[in-house]
């Protein structure tokens, strides 16, 4: 993960949206949907949108169980809290997702105009928020949404990656 600066703002926000003392809080149903999309064989990364201190949605990953390479734990969960809103537009939400977003999850968070994301541990091989690219502060983008690093989250978010695919493997060599 590149630590360098950039033109965003990663550790302030807007109070009204989240704050960093409920990152938490947040990113425990975030790591819930994650546990719970492992449950039914998917790599196991949750996500949750807020919105004035309280979920609107929240989605795990379901790109096996659904064959749908969009599947993304962030695109289903936007999908949602645009659903339970009634509007496209989430410029006073806030997403939460257990693994740092990749390109495409990162452009839909732009899409939608969210406000902030925060994500509770790097992905090298894919992150695009600030691992491989560095889309949420790419000036050609036509909206900005601060994000955060929730540290705390990483070695919770990690074990529950590292023992999915142990047992992954352990099935395959099993059959
Ligand atoms: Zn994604």
């Amino acid at each position: 993960m590149k630590d360098r600066p950039h033109s965003g703002a990663p550790f302030a926000d807007p109070t009204s949206i989240a704050r960093p003392s409920d990152d938490e809080r947040f990113m425990r149903q975030a790591l819930e949907e994650g546990r719970l999309a492992g449950d039914h064989g998917d790599v196991p990364i949750g996500a949750a949108i807020v919105r004035d201190g309280t979920v609107v949605a929240r989605a795990g990953n379901r790109r096996e169980v659904d064959a749908d390479p969009t599947a993304h734990a962030e695109v289903l969960a936007i999908r949602e809290a645009a659903r339970v809103l009634g509007r496209w537009r989430l410029s006073d939400s806030a997403l939460y997702v257990t693994v740092e977003p990749c390109a495409m999850c990162t452009g839909a968070a732009v899409l939608a105009r969210v406000a902030l994301v925060v994500f509770g541990a790097p992905d090298e091989k894919a992150g695009a928020v600030r691992s491989v690219a560095e889309l949420l502060d790419a000036t050609w983008m036509n909206h900005h949404p601060r994000w955060r690093y929730y540290a705390p989250a990483r070695e919770e978010v990690e074990r529950l990656l590292s023992e999915f695919f142990s047992t992954q493997r352990k099935n395959r060599s099993a059959d």
